[in-house]
C-alpha cells in the first residue's frame, strides 16, 4: 500500500488551524505531518491533538516550517497574507501543494503566490464549501441573463474577530456577477454607497458587510429590479465545511501539474 499524503497545517492554534487538524485526522486519506504555530506560542513542543484538548496524534506542534514541510505532500493554510506569501515559497522549494483558504491578500501578495505556484500546485479560495463555490457559478448565470436594470448587492456577516471586510466570499460572488455581465468587478463595484448621498449608479454591484457575534458566515446576492427581486442565499453553520473543502483540495492537487487553481477546479464545477 502507498503512503498516504502528509499534511502540514499552519496556523494550527487558530480557529481554522484547529479545525483542519481535526479533519486531516479523520479523513482517513491523509496523515497529520505537522502542525505549525507562532513564534514563542505555549502549543510549541506539545502533542497537537493533546493542546487541543483532545486525544494525542503523535505530531509535536513547532513553531519552525521548514523541518515538517521536508516530509509533507501538502500544507494547508488559514493564516494572514503576509504568513501564506512566506509560506507559498516554501512550499514551492518543497514542490508540495499549497492549499490556501486565507483571504485579505494586496496585490503584491498575489504576485508572489503566482511565481511559487510556476513551481507546484496552489489552490487558493475565499470559500472552500461547496454549496459556496455552487452559489458562485449560480450568481453568475443569474447576472449573465439580467439586464442592468436589476441592481446587484452582495451582502455579508461574519463573527466579530473578522478582520478583513468585504469577505473574501463576497468578493467572488461580485467577481461573478460582474463576468456574468462581461465587466471585471474593479469597474462596477461600489464600495463606499454608505458613506455618500444619493441614488446608485446603473450596472453597480454594491457590497455591505455584518460583523458581530460568533457568526460562521453568511452571504446574500440580491437582484432587485422595479417589482421583483431573487436573493440567492448561503448560510454557514459549520467551520468543518471549509476544512472538508481544503483537505479534498491537498488531496485533489497530489497528481497535478504546477499552476494556480481554485475550488472551482477541485469541485470539478468549470
Ligand atoms: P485566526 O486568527 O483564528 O487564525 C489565524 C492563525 O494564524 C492564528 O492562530 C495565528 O496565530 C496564526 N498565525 C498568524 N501569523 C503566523 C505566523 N507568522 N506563524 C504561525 N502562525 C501564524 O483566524 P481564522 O478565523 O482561523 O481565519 C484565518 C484566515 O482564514 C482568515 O483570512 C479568514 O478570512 C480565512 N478563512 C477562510 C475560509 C475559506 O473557506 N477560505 C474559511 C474561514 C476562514
Amino acid at each position: 500500500m502507498t503512503e498516504q499524503p502528509g499534511i502540514v497545517i499552519t496556523g494550527a492554534a487558530g480557529r481554522m488551524g484547529r479545525m483542519l487538524v481535526q479533519a486531516v485526522a479523520e479523513s482517513g486519506k491523509a496523515r497529520l505531518a505537522g502542525a505549525v504555530v507562532r513564534p514563542g506560542h505555549a502549543w510549541v513542543g506539545q502533542d497537537i491533538g493533546t493542546a487541543m484538548g483532545g486525544p494525542a496524534l503523535g505530531v509535536t506542534v513547532t513553531d519552525e516550517l521548514l523541518e515538517p514541510m521536508a516530509r509533507a505532500q501538502a500544507v494547508i493554510d488559514f493564516t494572514t497574507p503576509e504568513l501564506s506569501t512566506e509560506v507559498a515559497a516554501v512550499a514551492a522549494q518543497a514542490r508540495a501543494v499549497h492549499v490556501i483558504g486565507t483571504t485579505g491578500f494586496e496585490p503584491a501578495h498575489l504576485e508572489k503566490i503566482s511565481a511559487a505556484a510556476r513551481h507546484a500546485v496552489v489552490v487558493r479560495a475565499g470559500n472552500m464549501s461547496l454549496g459556496v463555490n455552487l452559489l458562485v457559478g449560480l450568481t453568475r448565470r443569474v447576472a449573465a441573463v439580467l439586464g442592468t436594470d436589476w441592481d446587484i448587492d452582495v451582502v455579508e456577516a461574519h463573527h466579530r474577530h473578522k478582520i478583513d471586510a468585504p469577505s473574501g466570499t463576497a468578493l467572488m460572488l461580485g467577481e461573478a456577477a460582474a463576468e456574468g455581465r462581461g465587466k471585471s468587478l474593479e469597474d462596477l463595484q461600489d464600495m463606499t454607497r454608505m458613506q455618500r448621498r444619493g441614488a446608485r449608479a446603473e450596472g453597480s454591484i454594491g457590497f455591505s458587510a455584518i460583523r458581530g457575534g460568533d457568526v460562521v458566515g453568511e452571504h446574500d446576492v440580491i437582484f432587485a429590479s422595479p417589482g421583483e427581486r431573487i436573493v440567492l442565499r448561503h448560510l454557514a453553520t459549520d467551520r468543518g465545511i471549509f476544512a472538508r473543502g481544503a483537505v479534498a483540495a491537498a488531496l485533489w492537487g497530489q497528481d497535478k501539474g504546477p499552476g494556480e487553481y481554485d475550488m472551482m477546479d477541485v469541485l470539478g464545477l468549470k
